[in-house]
């Protein structure tokens, strides 16, 4: 497949309120680039202050409505999202591949799950007819007592660029599961695939004002959004320096916040692990989504014994990774998404060669057009250097040895992150102990990256503030009531 240059029917490009299309109130347009090829894409309508309050206004009204819909309803429209999604499966495949530069196979994945997303809060939804309601045991035979959960209100949902629709609908399928009304801010670098998204929940139903997608930066729509006073919840998916300044504006109106940030993670290898599986899953863990990915295990710890074939074959394995255009068969690994990124990677590498660190693989761009860089693997990382400390976002592996148990903890949880981390052992005593030991929200045991709705999503320390995914993700949207009453 080569890259449709024309869809049809065409891209949506302009900011939905209240069930409408329509330009922002300046009149302003920004380019969409495709990173492949650095051609404009699309121009997409710029929202700014005065849309913002627009769709939170329009949102507001709607919750009128909408919070008092039955779960069996919501439930019904999150599935009917789900199909429509289904049906446009290839087309919403290759806008992320256009928008964002991943590999064909792995913008289906990012399909896939977001189907399941909605297929899975959809049931959450038709569950809170019973559920959301529930008589509390008192010690007491002179009162009863209720926890009634309802839906905080107007949500504010901001998104980047790196799983677009993917981190939309981790937000957005419980926010509506919830009985929340929403406004989407979806990354302005990648904002096709959430604009196209919204035209699929319209046509499947959903009343005006229950949905809103503005795009634009995050100065002219981000900011006020965290800071309308009447958005009830704020949920944040991005860097962890904006995440802070998200916080900060949300405190002055007291509202909810959730946060997922960023990560600088690691995949723990010890020299009983099977090591085709430890060169599978140092490789995924590091070069998905040319590593853009807050997951990303770019963290390499492996036990002296194993480290020097290790890194031999993790080598080998990153030169022969078939680097390209994404629409291309064989491609394994795309390009970075944006200029502004690809030159942050290519700075971190070049800082990385000059603390002293080994490049034993890659290193360098790709020639033109497009943001391309070869994966690259760098080990004798002195630990306190930025390439080992801080997340570079791009497809960069920094490789580390440890001698015992007790120093791959220690290196693991030596950061301000915690993410995730990914431990590959023959022994299951010691992934026991290991996962019990690790400070993250996700441990991965002698597995790929593999995430499930029904799980939960969110890491420790400066990674994440907060749950999504799985019943945590819907108390996400929720306000807790309790009513009393004589018995
Ligand atoms: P970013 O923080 O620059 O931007 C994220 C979103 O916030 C964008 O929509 C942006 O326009 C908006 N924004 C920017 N300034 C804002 C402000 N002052 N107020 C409100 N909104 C503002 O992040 P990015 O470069 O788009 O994404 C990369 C980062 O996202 C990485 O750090 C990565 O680890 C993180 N990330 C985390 C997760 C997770 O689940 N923990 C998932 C994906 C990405």
């Amino acid at each position: 497949m080569t890259a449709p240059q024309h869809f049809d029917p065409p891209l949506r490009t302009q900011l939905l309120i209240d069930g409408v299309w329509c330009a922002g109130t300046a009149g302003r347009c920004l380019d969409v680039i495709n990173p492949s090829t650095e051609a404009v894409i699309a121009q997409v309508d710029m929202a700014d202050k005065a849309d913002v309050d627009r769709a939170v206004q329009a949102a507001a009204r709607a919750f009128a409505t909408w919070k008092n819909t039955s779960g069996a309803q919501r439930g019904a429209l999150l599935r009917a999202i789900a199909r429509g999604i289904q049906a446009r499966h290839e087309r919403l495949a290759a806008l992320q591949s256009l928008n964002n530069g991943k590999p064909l196979a792995e913008a289906e994945i990012d399909v896939g799950d977001v189907v399941a997303t909605f297929d899975y809060y959809a049931g959450l939804a038709e569950q809170l007819d019973t559920s959301g309601v529930s008589e509390v045991d008192l010690p007491s035979a002179d009162f009863r007592a209720w926890i009634r959960r309802e839906p905080a209100g107007v949500a504010a949902l901001i998104v980047p660029w790196n799983f677009p629709m993917v981190t939309t609908a981790w937000k957005l399928a419980p926010a509506l599961a919830a009985g929340c009304t929403v406004v989407l801010k979806p990354s302005e670098i990648t904002p096709l695939p959430e604009l196209e998204l919204a035209a699929i929940a319209l046509e499947a139903g959903l009343p005006p004002g229950v949905l809103n997608v503005l795009t634009g930066t995050g100065t002219d729509v981000g900011a006020p959004l965290a800071a309308h006073p009447t958005v009830a919840k704020v949920s944040f998916t991005g860097s962890t320096a904006v995440g802070i300044q998200v916080m900060k504006t949300a405190a002055d109106t007291v509202k909810g916040v959730g946060l997922e940030l960023g990560g600088k993670s690691s995949i723990v290898v010890f020299a009983d692990a099977d090591l085709d599986l430890a060169v599978d899953l140092v490789m995924g863990g590091g070069f998905f989504n040319a590593g853009q990915m807050c997951s990303a295990t770019s963290r390499v710890l492996v036990q002296k014994p194993i480290a020097a074939t290790l890194l031999e074959r993790l080598a080998r394995r990153a030169e022969e990774l078939c680097v390209g255009d994404p629409f291309a068969p064989d491609v394994q690994m795309g390009p970075i998404t944006n200029r502004m990124q690809y030159e942050r990677v290519l700075r971190a590498i070049a800082e990385g060669r000059r603390s002293g660190a080994r490049i034993v693989a890659g290193g360098d761009a790709v020639a033109g057009p497009g943001y391309f860089i070869r994966p690259t693997i760098f080990s004798d990382v002195p630990i306190d250097s930025a390439l080992w400390r801080e997340e570079i976002f791009g497809p960069v592996l920094c490789v580390s040895t440890f001698e015992t148990e007790t120093d791959a903890i220690e290196s693991a949880n030596d950061t301000r992150y915690g993410l995730v981390a990914s431990v590959v052992t023959g022994d299951a005593e010691r992934g026991a102990r290991m996962t019990a030991a690790l400070e993250a929200g996700v441990v991965w045991v002698n597995t790929p990256q593999v995430i499930f709705p029904q799980a939960s999503w969110g890491g420790y320390k400066q990674s994440s503030l907060g749950r999504e995914l799985g019943p945590f993700g819907l108390a996400a949207f929720q306000e807790i009531k309790q009513v009393i009453r004589p018995a």
